[in-house]
């Protein structure tokens, strides 16, 4: 049987791109290596819990969000107001971080010195580069301790990445775009009122794994337990081989992570082993929980001059208090990334007590802990390092070859969960 497309991996990707093409008529076949569907989503339903043991929740900043929620009518559960407020661990303990222009200039997370940056910073010129790492931007525009203290904790957060080597151009577009219209950012959020995205934040009842169920069930044909090997072209179709059988596809969508891509390639465009070189930093997540201390807000992030061995912790019964028996709070604690990486080196039970140390020097009148899990991601996000163009680059030069062999992984266009689901949804049939 010739499928009009073969999608290769289950992840949110994949499965919103099977979804969206079998919705306009398309004979689809969704191949992944696993037995279960999802990939970087793990939500796990246990003894009473729900914790998310990779994304946590999807900021639902693009249109395409609501519009796929809309088409599953999946139930959304929105995170709880008190999300807006955030912390950084600086000296033994948590500080607010300033959401209004008054808190920044009466914050002790940074001194007089970087506050009177500021002023500076409003005459930046826009950039005359090709590309630059956020490292070095901020401090040309803020100065270290703005870096230290904001801007790495944050970069950790959302990439468990390095702001000395991640791009600022492809790790954050819209901040890019924003410098070169402006040079200044605070012009920027003078002008236009705003320069983080807009968004809400959303996950599901029972999780972000609801969605994927949601979605599979509109998946007729899945091959799960299915690992694909590699593509070869068969006139104008593709062969795709893999360790259960061949399947032919008149076009192919893969969604797979940068070294299965380059492996799947090999054949069609060789090339594409470069993608190999994309790093993916590990992070361990380890989900706790423990009799209820009070926990309110999102979370807290850690500057690594601070010294814990984690990166930050969300707090999941603040966050969404359905998730946790009652009496108890619930946090998921994040180790590892870019700059930790050394801490994922040890065994799986050291990884553990690392974490439960460190968020007791937190919260030292943390007692017994009623439950407590590792997930460990070897290869967790990829980095979209200085230079990153030269992989669009490629894979421009891919589309020009193979017009029916399309890229959507999360090491292309974005890795965010709306970002995701933004590009499975703009398929077109
Ligand atoms: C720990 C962690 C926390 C995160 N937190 C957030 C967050 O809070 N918010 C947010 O927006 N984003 C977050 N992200 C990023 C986001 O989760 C990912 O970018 C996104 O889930 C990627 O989805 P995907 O489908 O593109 O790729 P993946 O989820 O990686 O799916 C790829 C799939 O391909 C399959 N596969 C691989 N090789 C083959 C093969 N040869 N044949 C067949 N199948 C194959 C894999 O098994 C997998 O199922 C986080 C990521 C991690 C790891």
């Amino acid at each position: 049987m010739t499928f009009d497309v073969i999608v290769i991996g289950g992840g949110i990707t994949g499965l919103v791109a099977a979804y969206r093409l079998t919705r306009e008529g398309k004979r689809v076949l969704l191949i992944e290596k696993s037995p279960r569907l999802g990939g970087n989503i793990s939500t796990l339903r246990e003894a009473g819990y729900i914790f998310e043991e990779g994304p946590q929740t999807i900021l639902a900043n693009n249109p395409a969000v609501w519009e796929l929620i809309e088409e599953l009518k999946a139930p959304v559960e929105k995170a709880s107001p008190s999300s807006q407020k955030r912390y950084i661990y600086k000296g033994g303990s948590l500080i607010p971080i300033p959401l209004k222009p008054q808190e920044f200039l009466t914050t002790p997370l940074v001194g007089i010195k970087s506050k009177l940056l500021l002023f500076g910073e409003l005459f930046k010129k826009p950039l005359d580069v090709e590309d630059i790492s956020v490292a070095n931007f901020v401090r040309e525009h803020f100065g270290e301790e703005f870096l230290t203290y904001f801007v790495q904790p944050f970069v950790s957060g959302i990439y468990a990445g390095d702001a000395e080597k991640l791009s600022l151009r492809y790790a954050f577009p819209k901040l890019w775009e924003i410098q070169r219209r402006y040079g200044s950012l605070l012009k920027a959020f003078i002008k236009e009122k705003r320069v983080a995205p807009k968004g809400e934040l959303i996950s599901f009842e029972g999780g972000l794994k609801t969605l994927i169920e949601l979605l599979a069930e509109k998946i007729p044909n899945k091959e799960l337990n299915t690992s694909a090997e590699v593509i070869e072209r068969e006139g104008d179709l593709y062969r795709v081989l893999t360790d259960r059988g061949t399947f032919l596809g008149k076009r192919v969508i893969i969604t797979t992570p940068a070294g299965e891509t380059a492996k799947l390639l090999r054949k069609v465009f060789p090339p594409a082993e470069a993608f190999k070189e994309i790093h993916y930093p590990p992070v361990a997540v380890v989900s706790l929980a423990f009799p209820k201390i009070g926990l309110d807000g999102f979370g807290f992030l850690v500057p690594k001059v601070e010294g814990l061995k984690i990166l930050g912790a969300i707090y999941v019964s603040s966050l969404f208090p359905n998730r946790c028996p009652a009496g108890e709070d619930c946090l998921s604690v994040f180790l590892c990334g870019d700059t930790q990486k050394e801490v994922c080196h040890q065994s799986e039970e050291e990884v553990l007590k690392t974490a439960v140390g460190e968020i007791r020097k937190v919260f030292p009148q943390i007692g017994e802990i009623k439950f407590q899990k590792l997930k460990l991601w070897k290869r967790s996000i990829p980095q979209y390092t200085v230079g990153y163009g030269r992989f669009y680059k490629l894979y421009e030069e891919l589309k020009r070859r193979e017009t029916n062999l399309e890229i959507l992984s999360n090491f292309l266009g974005g890795s965010s969960l709306a970002k995701c689901i933004e590009k499975g949804l703009s398929l077109k049939g």
